[in-house]
């Protein structure tokens, strides 16, 4: 990995003020985990210029870049990120709305940028069927659509139509019909390598009854605040395997409550690492690599992570 010079990073931010670049900043601030070190250049773009903009100054200066949401389902790692890391503003890319009618469905475009609870409180607000299952979950609408976003019956692919993203490597942009999109558990692939995902329209049903709807929603917001331990977390840190629980495999291993340095595995839920305070990402990537051993010593299952890692362990900051 190349090391970057401060004066580097700021020279950038500097001599581009329009695009509101930040350098080196703590990407521990922009995830629920709330660990990992900092992002070259970080930036929250409120145009669709000012992000051609960005990316085209991250490639001109060979950085990577990256898009993040929430950060409710990503791991920094200690070093930080060695380019740019964009949140895509709300004013510019955090609309919902209606569209008209289309084959007896309501269709309801959301900007990439959108809390995924404001999705699904607007559609519940026009009487719409389809996002009940997905109350509660925290991040954004783009980073729901990039992770197939989901729980109980439904998740965020079902009601795609269509959806706007931009290619990273040649910022062309492109609209893909659900057929073209591959919406699998907790995982979308596209058929770009590099998507950066704009905006989605959904077609949506009338709810036959709005008010029973609206109680299946409340069921399962209730669910979830009895099953999800409160605190920094990043939801399921792994993802279930075929016809089991992760949760289940690392509880039947007696994992509940281990820790290592300040990351724990959840008292309540065994699929949810905790940062119970000042924890480093070493200390999550330790915890996941001995619940990894454990889990399949014992039960002979090989754990995927469902948490996305991203970054470098090592800082690549210059003396
Ligand atoms: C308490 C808690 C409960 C959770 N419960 C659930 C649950 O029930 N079901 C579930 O599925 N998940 C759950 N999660 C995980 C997480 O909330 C979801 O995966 C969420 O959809 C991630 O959205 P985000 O905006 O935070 O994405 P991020 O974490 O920011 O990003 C996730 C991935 O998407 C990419 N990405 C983000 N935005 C874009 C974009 N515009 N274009 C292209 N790629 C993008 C990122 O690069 C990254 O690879 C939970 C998390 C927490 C903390």
């Amino acid at each position: 990995m190349p090391l970057l010079a401060k004066g580097f990073l700021e020279g950038i931010a500097l001599a581009n003020p329009g695009l509101g670049i930040i350098p080196m900043e703590p990407l521990s601030g922009h995830t629920s985990l709330g660990v990992g070190g900092p992002a070259a250049l970080f930036a929250r773009p409120e145009s669709e210029v000012a992000l051609i903009g960005l990316l085209g100054l991250a490639k001109k200066e060979g950085l990577p870049a990256l898009v993040i949401g929430g950060g409710t389902n990503i791991l920094f790692l200690d070093g930080g990120y060695p380019g740019l890391v964009i949140r895509l503003g709300s004013k510019a890319f955090g609309s919902v709305g209606k569209l008209p009618a289309q084959g007896g469905r309501q269709l309801v475009r959301a900007g990439a940028g959108a809390p995924l609870s404001g999705l699904v409180s607007f559609a519940m607000g026009e009487g719409l069927t389809g996002f009940e299952d997905l109350a509660g979950i925290p991040g954004t609408v783009g980073g729901a659509l990039r992770m197939n976003a989901g729980a109980k019956a439904q998740s965020m692919g079902d009601q795609v139509l269509e959806l706007e993203a931009m290619d990273l490597e040649s910022f062309g942009k492109r609209a893909f019909a659900k057929e073209d999109l591959a919406f699998l558990y907790r995982e979308t692939r596209f058929p770009i390598d590099a998507p950066l995902v704009l905006s989605a329209t959904f077609a949506l049903d009338k709810a036959e009854d709005p008010e029973l709807s609206k109680e299946r929603m409340r069921l399962r917001l209730s669910e979830r605040e009895r099953s999800i331990p409160p605190g920094r977390s990043a939801g399921s840190f792994f993802r279930n395997p075929q016809g089991d629980y992760a949760g289940r495999l690392i509880e039947g291993c007696g994992l509940k409550g281990r820790r290592i340095g300040a990351a724990a595995v959840s008292g309540r839920h065994a699929n949810v690492l905790l940062n119970e305070g000042g924890a480093s990402a070493s200390d999550f990537m330790n915890l996941s690599g001995l619940i990894e051993r454990e889990v399949e010593a014992r039960y002979g299952v090989r754990l995927q992570r469902e948490v996305r890692v991203e970054g470098s362990e090592l800082p690549f900051l210059q003396d």
